[in-house]
C-alpha cells in the first residue's frame, strides 16, 4: 500500500488527506495543534462559539464537487441556509453623522433594482456584469482552478480559444478600471472591487478576471453552513477519518526526510515530535505539506531542497494581516445583518495602508463584520448577540497579538478599541462598548506564531497577476520527488474553496493527470489514465 504523511490539519491537509485515503493510499496526518481545522479555528467562551476564520461561504460548486468526489454530497454534510439580504453595507458618515446603508438582496433582478436606484442605468449594466462574470466562473472551474499547468495542451480547445482576446484583456486590466469603466457610484464600485480582499489584494491590483467572484453573491445568493464553518471543519474531519485517515494532534513536524545519495532527493518520510516531546521518524512514500509554503520551504526542507528560498520570497507579496475582534454583545443588533461591510470613503488610502511602501494601519479601517447569531442560535446565548470583525492590516507581526478581554498587546488592542467606536457610529449603536460581555482578539503575531503563516498574513500570497494560476508556487516541489503541496499558499490559492481544489490538485499531480477540469471520481481511475506514479512535471 502507498503511505502518504500529510503535515498539517488545516481545510487542505484534512481535504487531501481524504482524498488521498479514498484514492487507496495509506495516510497519517500530523497536525501541531490539538484541533485540527488550522485557520479555519473555532473559540468557545462563556457560551459564545466563535468562527475564527472563515464565514462566507464562497464557489458552493467547488463544495458540491468535493464532497461528490468523496462519495457523499453537501446536502448530506451540511445544513445550508440562505441568506436574504445577503449583506448589508455601511458607508463612512458624512458630516452629519449619518451612514448611508445599502443591502444586497438575494437574485440578480432584486439587486438590479438596488443598483439602479442608486445610479439610474446601471441595472442593465450589472446583469451584464454578472452574466460575464459567470462565463469566467464557468470557464475557470473548467479550465485553469483545477489545472495542474502542466500541459498547455490542456488549455488549447475552442472554447479557450475563442474566449481568448477577452481572457487576455480580463488578465491584463485590473477589477477596480474593469469596474470604474461600467460604474460610476462609489458604493456600487466599492460592492464590486471588495471580492479581491477575499483573495488578499487591491482591487486595483487584482485581475478584472476575479470579477467573477460576484457572480455568486449577486446571483446565486450568500449561504451559511449551519454550525458555521467549525461545521464545515468536523464533517471534513470526520470524512477524512471515516475514509482510513490516521489523524495525530499535538505532532509537529520539524523536518521533511529526503534521500542524500546525491542524485535528484525524494522525499521519504517526516521526522517529528508528538505531544510527549518524543521525536519521531515516519517513512512515506509521498509527502504532502499542507502548512504554510514559506513555512515549509524555509524551515522543514534542507537547503538544497527548497524550491522557494527566502530569496524567492523576497519577491513576493503577502496578502494582508488580520486583526480579529469576538465580541458576545448584550441584548439584539437588529442593525446588523449576517454579514456587513463598513467601507471607508477613501477607498485608495485604504489599500495603499495596508498594500502600499509606506504600510500602516488604516484609519478609518474598512472592516467585515459577521453576525452569525442572526441566523444560528447555538453560537450565542439567549438574549445575546455573537460578533466577528475582521480588520485587514498589514501583514506585520510587529503589530502584536491579541488577548483575552482587552489584555492582547497595545497595538492590537487599540485596533479593536478603534472599530468598536466605528461599528457603534456607522451602525448606530450607541451602546454597543456598554453591551460588551465577551471580547477576545487575535492579531498577526497569533498568526505567525499558531499557523507559522509568512509575515503574519491572514490568507497567504496575494492574487495579483504574477501570483495567480500558473505563476503561483504549484503543488509539487521542484526539487524533490514524491513532495507536494496544499492549501491556500499553494495553487490555486486563498480561501476553503480554492483549498479543496488544491486537494484535488494533489491527486492529479501524484496520478500524473494533466488534465484541466475537475477530477470525475477518485479512487476509481479513468480508463488510460496513468497508474499512481511520481512522474510530474
Ligand atoms: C480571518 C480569516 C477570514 C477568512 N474568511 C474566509 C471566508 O469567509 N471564506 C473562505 O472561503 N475563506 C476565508 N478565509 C481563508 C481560509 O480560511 C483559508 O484560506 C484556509 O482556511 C487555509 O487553510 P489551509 O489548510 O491552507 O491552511 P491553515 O489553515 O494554515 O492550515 C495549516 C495547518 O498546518 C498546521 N501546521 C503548520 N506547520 C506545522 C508543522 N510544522 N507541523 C504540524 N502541523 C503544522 C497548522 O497548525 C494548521 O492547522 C479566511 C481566513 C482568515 C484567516
Amino acid at each position: 500500500m502507498t503511505r502518504t504523511i500529510v503535515i498539517g490539519g488545516g481545510v487542505a491537509g484534512l481535504a487531501t488527506s481524504a482524498l488521498l485515503a479514498r484514492e487507496g493510499h495509506e495516510v497519517l496526518l500530523l497536525e501541531r495543534h490539538d484541533r485540527v481545522g488550522g485557520r479555519a479555528g473555532t473559540l468557545a467562551r462563556d457560551g459564545f462559539r466563535f468562527d475564527t476564520g472563515p464565514s462566507w461561504y464562497l464557489m458552493p460548486s467547488v463544495y458540491d464537487h468535493f464532497f461528490d468526489l468523496l462519495g457523499t454530497s453537501t446536502a448530506q454534510q451540511l445544513d445550508l441556509v440562505s441568506l436574504d439580504p445577503g449583506y448589508g453595507v455601511f458607508s463612512e458618515p458624512e458630516s452629519c453623522g449619518c451612514s448611508a446603508s445599502v443591502e444586497i438582496p438575494h437574485g440578480i433582478d432584486r439587486v438590479r433594482q438596488v443598483f439602479e436606484k442608486l445610479e439610474p442605468g446601471s441595472g442593465q449594466r450589472v446583469r451584464d456584469y454578472v452574466d460575464s462574470a459567470r462565463d469566467a466562473m464557468v470557464m475557470a472551474e473548467r479550465y485553469f482552478l483545477y489545472n495542474p499547468f502542466t500541459s498547455w495542451r490542456s488549455v488549447l480547445k475552442p472554447e479557450v480559444l475563442l474566449r481568448l482576446p477577452k481572457l487576455l484583456r480580463l488578465l491584463g486590466e485590473s477589477l477596480q478600471k474593469f469596474v470604474s469603466r461600467r460604474f460610476s457610484h462609489p458604493v456600487l464600485r466599492q460592492i464590486l472591487g471588495y471580492p479581491a480582499v477575499f483573495l488578499g489584494t487591491d482591487p486595483r491590483r487584482a485581475p478584472a478576471i476575479y470579477h467573477l467572484m460576484s457572480a455568486l453573491d449577486l446571483d446565486e445568493g450568500v449561504m451559511y453552513p449551519v454550525g458555521g464553518f467549525w461545521r464545515v471543519v468536523e464533517r471534513l474531519e470526520a470524512l477524512a477519518r471515516s475514509n482510513g485517515v490516521e489523524i495525530v494532534t499535538g505532532a509537529e513536524a520539524s523536518r521533511i526526510l529526503t534521500t542524500e545519495d546525491g542524485g535528484r532527493p525524494r522525499a521519504t518520510g517526516v521526522l517529528w515530535t508528538d505531544r510527549n516531546g518524543v521525536e519521531r521518524k515516519e517513512q512515506a512514500d509521498y509527502v504532502v505539506s499542507a502548512a504554510d509554503l514559506h513555512h515549509t520551504e524555509t524551515q522543514l526542507l534542507p537547503g538544497e531542497a527548497r524550491s522557494y528560498p527566502e530569496s524567492w520570497w523576497k519577491r513576493r507579496q503577502s496578502g494582508p494581516g488580520a486583526v480579529l475582534v469576538m465580541l458576545g454583545v448584550q441584548g439584539a443588533l437588529p442593525e446588523l445583518r449576517h454579514h456587513s461591510l463598513f467601507f471607508s470613503s477613501d477607498w485608495d488610502a485604504n489599500f495603499d495602508a495596508i498594500f502600499g511602501t509606506e504600510q500602516k494601519v488604516p484609519d478609518p479601517a474598512s472592516i467585515y463584520v459577521c453576525k452569525p447569531s442572526a441566523t444560528d442560535p447555538d453560537v450565542a446565548p439567549d438574549g445575546t448577540e455573537n460578533l466577528f470583525v475582521l480588520v485587514p492590516v498589514p501583514a506585520d507581526v510587529t503589530l502584536g497579538s491579541g488577548g483575552v478581554a482587552g489584555q492582547g498587546d497595545t497595538d492590537v488592542e487599540q485596533i479593536a478599541d478603534r472599530v468598536i467606536d466605528q461599528l457603534a457610529t456607522w451602525a448606530g449603536i450607541a451602546d454597543l462598548r456598554q453591551r460588551i460581555v465577551v471580547r477576545e482578539t487575535l492579531g498577526p503575531e497569533d498568526f505567525a506564531r499558531d499557523y507559522s503563516s509568512w509575515q503574519g498574513g491572514m490568507l497567504g500570497p496575494s492574487h495579483i497577476l504574477r501570483q495567480s494560476a500558473m505563476f503561483r508556487a504549484q503543488n509539487a516541489s521542484k526539487r524533490v520527488d514524491g513532495l507536494f503541496y496544499a492549501g491556500a499558499t499553494t495553487a490555486p490559492g486563498v480561501g476553503v474553496p480554492m483549498c479543496l481544489i488544491s486537494a484535488e490538485l494533489v491527486v492529479k499531480r501524484i496520478r500524473g493527470d494533466r488534465s484541466a477540469g475537475p477530477l470525475k471520481s477518485v479512487g476509481e481511475r479513468p480508463r488510460g489514465a496513468d497508474r499512481i506514479s511520481d512522474h510530474h512535471a
